[in-house]
């Protein structure tokens, strides 16, 4: 299965270990009506969720809610633009 995140940046060395690579792409880009909550139990599990979550709030920025999309390193758009706007989660925890 094609990681979901593939194609989106250069790839990286921790991508390899990616769980979402084993998994259905779709659920990390749900719709309005669908829950994130099968891919945030994924990325629970994931031994990259950290640097995962560095580079989405990289590639991100300091963008608002409406333009991040998908569940990246557990988190929801909303959950990104808010560790964004206090200055938080471009670091992985423990560095
Ligand atoms: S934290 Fe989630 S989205 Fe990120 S690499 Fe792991 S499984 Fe994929």
């Amino acid at each position: 299965m094609m990681n979901p995140l593939s194609g989106l940046f250069e790839a990286s060395e921790w991508e390899v270990d990616a769980l979402c690579a084993q998994t259905d792409p779709d659920a990390f880009f749900p719709t309005s009506h669908q829950s994130g909550a099968p891919a945030r139990r994924v990325c629970a599990a994931c031994p990259v969720r950290a640097e995962c979550l560095a580079l989405a709030m990289e590639l991100e920025g300091t963008v608002n809610q409406d333009l991040r999309h998908g569940i990246w390193g557990g988190t929801t758009p909303g959950e990104r633009a808010a560790l964004a706007a206090r200055g938080l989660g471009r670091t992985p925890p423990g560095e």
